[in-house]
């Protein structure tokens, strides 16, 4: 099993080659719709030049339809994903499967919650299906994969690349062997410790607190992830949570999806001034999210990551997209808007290195900090 992932692996990073070779001869020979636009519309040679010298980098996306749903539909057709990030310019996203989805519903009132405990092994099994449903999404499409700090690097030219992610490291069930059998089996590197149950590892925001914060097994994943090379990502975790693993991690944290509020109501999913200083001091960054409920415009999403900016400064900033996640409409729901972003946060005075660090430099400096390589 272990090595057909490699292979996969091997195959996608092979295919640059063909992508590369494919697009120009989508070039050349007038391609219909959409690409044709990108490639003969209007462009702004600032934000162009901007994309053309970052890293790109979505923190957290279920884009493509990698979700199973929670019926389990591991079959379900996927979406498009290689040419919107391509037209784009989007290169790297943190691609999530979700590991507690069998035991959550989507309440009336349109928030997440757990409705049961899972059976042992339960979630376990779930996550040997939703991580190869990942890699067919990745084989599809096209993708490459990166695992190590040289793959991300190359990215910009390899063509649209993905970073294997879990929302919850609810599959461990309390076995911290799983994490080394996560990294090797489905090449993961970016493992968000707790979603909508309050698992092993310890509480979440949305949910009372049964731990005070983080257990001790959450801070014991949290060393192996430093040890493994994964990267820690505490969204979804209230501030004790991230308190105590701010003080356990040797490396940067991620808050990957959220924004900011000066006094978040209880069980809100949005950030403290605080809180957003807890994640800033590990060197770590926070990925602003675009729910059309609180950012009805790209012009209020820049406004947004403004915002996060003033209270953290601007290396603590990025954005996680939650694409094909949310539970209601998204001012950013297609990688095709990138640009018309990059032009609104330049639009609001950020420097063109500032506009990169947002869209990508300030996660990729936090990856090359949380790998071994
Ligand atoms: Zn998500």
């Amino acid at each position: 099993m272990t090595e057909r992932w490699k292979e996969r692996a091997a195959v996608a990073q092979r295919r640059r080659f063909l992508v590369g070779a494919g697009l120009l001869g989508l070039a050349g020979c007038s391609p219909p719709g959409p690409l044709r636009t990108w490639l003969a519309g209007p462009r702004d040679a600032q934000v162009d030049a901007m994309l053309s010298s970052h890293i790109s980098v979505d923190m957290h996306s279920h884009a493509g339809r990698v979700l199973a749903g929670r019926s389990g539909d591991f079959s379900r057709s996927f979406e498009p994903l290689h040419d919107p990030m391509a037209m784009g310019g989007m290169n790297v996203i943190c691609l999530a499967v979700v590991a507690d989805s069998p035991v959550t519903r989507v309440l009336p009132n349109r928030t997440i919650s757990a409705v049961r405990s899972p059976e042992p092994g339960e979630l376990y099994e779930w996550a040997l299906r939703a991580f190869p449903r990942a890699f067919a999404l990745v084989d599809q499409e096209r993708l490459n994969i990166v695992v190590d700090r040289a793959s991300l690097a190359a990215a910009s030219t390899n063509g649209p690349s993905v970073i294997i992610a879990s929302e919850g490291a609810d599959f461990l069930e309390g076995r911290i062997e799983r994490v080394d059998e996560f990294y090797e089996r489905f090449s993961l590197r970016h493992l968000q410790m707790t979603h909508y149950r309050v698992n092993e590892l310890g509480d979440i925001q949305t949910a009372p607190g049964v731990y005070g914060g983080v257990s001790a097994f959450g801070e014991e994943v949290i060393r192996r992830c430093n040890q493994r090379g994964i990267v820690v990502d505490v969204a979804h975790a209230p501030l004790d949570f991230v308190k105590r693993a701010a003080d356990t991690t040797t490396r940067p944290l991620v808050l990957s999806h959220t924004s900011l509020a000066a006094q978040p109501r209880e069980f809100s999913r949005l950030i403290s001034p605080d809180h957003a200083r807890a994640i800033a001091a590990t060197g770590g960054v926070i990925g602003v999210w675009p729910p059309a409920a609180r950012f009805p415009t790209l012009g209020a999403l820049a406004g947004g990551i403004a915002d996060l900016v003033d209270v953290v400064g601007v290396a603590h900033v990025g954005i996680g997209t939650d694409m094909l996640g949310l539970t209601g409409p998204s001012v950013f729901d297609s990688y095709t808007l990138l640009p018309d972003l990059a032009r609104e946060l330049l639009a609001r005075g950020f420097s063109t290195e500032e506009t990169g660090l947002i869209l990508g430099g300030n996660y990729v400096r936090v990856f090359n900090a949380s790998m071994l390589a």
